[in-house]
């Protein structure tokens, strides 16, 4: 495609973007935006529907917050500023007291731990040793006898909760949280979540669904209790999940959406098997999904745009370019295939709450869960292959993210040493020796 017929904006267009080849989405980095210009709203083509009206709503939101930073940017070259302080004193004020509104996640607290110790480890800011101690003895309640983690003490074990714990054992990367992890336990309730057909129930009699796959592959590997019979027919029943679109489903048959779509493309990954789905139809979907107004991304088709899929689509990117390098594509120039620069004003300009903590959209209210997704996805936007680009101030820098697990590299480095020279086996031992 001749550059000069190339009309930019915020995403490939369906059209402009060619199931063979990422040349084109690679071009739109080729450009000196200026982002406000080339900022598209939506068109509704004559046809309103719930959903047009409510895409209209939230650019009218956003739009005056977009030109207040247009004139703060004149006087301060450093806008967009991350607010740093405001951020690790709500998470930390979390850590010991949450709102009440929260009262209904009492089955997400090993969760809620999660977002709070990542977040403040992607904004670089430690915990004591006591606080340390005191999430790691939290979370040791919230460890069944059977294996796995539940999600507050004593409930019943569930993947989700157990990566949630197991990520945050590891951000905090002590001893004792290393330690706390009964891996014989562990490895025996990752075999009983096997379904026969390749996925994993997320409990006892639960569902299956690609969120079970992800996070007990990620914790297998994590804590080294990984085999490849566990995983066995695995890559097959993940495959099966992506739809016509792109995207993944949660199970096969169902729509694409955001989240499962990371978790469906990152167990590939994990499971060394990418080159089974179709990664040029994948990047078109994922591509598509950043907003041509808002510079975020959305979940679905046709959906709103929303701070937390930063992470779930935001990091797709980094999974889809390893996978294109490895396969050898020529076309890669060391850019994510979004706009990187786009999404940081999003998450920078539209979704940080005034008293610190991050959101979905301008008009919603804060929460952990958003704090934690905003900032991972901004971690992968600053931190592309060709080197780090931070829009606003360099302090607006956060530590980089592993896009495959969520956890802050260092910290995952760790970890991994750790495991390595601890095998599991050597826990089993003991366990039988004690019984
Ligand atoms: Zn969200």
């Amino acid at each position: 495609m001749e550059k000069t017929n190339f009309r930019p904006n915020l995403r490939a267009s369906e059209a402009n973007v060619s199931m063979e080849s990422c040349d084109d989405v690679i071009i739109r980095h080729l450009y000196d935006y200026k982002l406000d210009l080339l900022r598209e709203e939506f068109d509704e083509e004559n046809v309103r529907t719930t959903s047009s009206y409510q895409q209209l709503d939230v650019e009218k939101t956003i739009k005056p917050l977009f030109k207040l930073f247009t004139q703060c940017v004149e006087i301060n070259l450093d806008e967009p500023i991350l607010r740093r302080d405001k951020h690790v004193k709500f998470l930390k004020n979390c850590l010991y007291k949450l709102p009440s509104s929260y009262e209904c996640l009492d089955a997400s607290r090993a969760w809620i731990c999660y977002w709070i110790c990542h977040s403040l480890s992607l904004l670089d800011e430690p915990l004591s040793s006591s606080d340390k101690t005191c999430v790691v003895n939290f979370l040791s309640q919230c460890q069944s006898p059977n294996g796995g983690f539940g999600g507050g003490p004593g409930q019943d074990p569930h993947l989700a909760a157990t990566y949630a714990a197991v990520n945050c054992l590891i951000i905090l990367g002590t001893p004792e949280a290393y330690k706390c992890i009964n891996r014989p336990k562990l490895k025996q309730f990752l075999t009983r979540m096997k379904a026969q057909d390749g996925g994993f129930h997320v409990h006892d009699g639960g569902e299956v669904d690609i969120r079970g796959v992800y996070c007990a592959l990620c914790v297998a590997l994590l804590t080294q209790v990984y085999s490849e019979e566990m995983f066995n027919n695995t890559r097959e029943w993940l495959t099966a999940c992506q739809t016509y679109e792109g995207g993944f489903s949660g199970y096969p048959g169902f729509e694409a959406h955001g989240g499962y779509t990371f978790c469906g493309f990152a167990a590939l990954g994990l499971l060394k098997a990418e080159h089974l789905c179709d990664i040029k139809a994948l990047l078109r979907w994922a591509s598509n999904r950043q907003m041509n107004f808002e510079g975020g991304f959305q979940g679905r088709t046709n959906k709103l745009v929303d701070g937390c899929y930063s992470f779930w689509q935001g990091g797709l990117f980094p999974l889809i370019y390893r996978s294109l390098m490895k396969a050898g594509d020529t076309c890669l120039d060391g850019h994510w295939l979004f706009h990187h620069r786009a999404l940081q004003e999003y998450i920078l300009i539209c979704c940080q709450h005034f008293n610190g903590g991050l959101l979905d959209k301008p008009e919603k209210n804060r929460d952990l869960y958003h704090t934690c997704y905003t900032l991972s996805g901004l971690s992968v936007a600053q931190h592309p292959p060709m080197g780090t680009d931070v829009i606003g101030t360099p302090q607006n820098c956060l530590k980089t993210v592993h896009p495959m697990y969520n956890i802050e590299f260092q910290a995952l480095k760790s970890a991994i040493s750790y495991f390595e020279s601890h095998p599991y086996e050597a826990e089993e031992n003991v366990e039988e020796n004690a019984s």
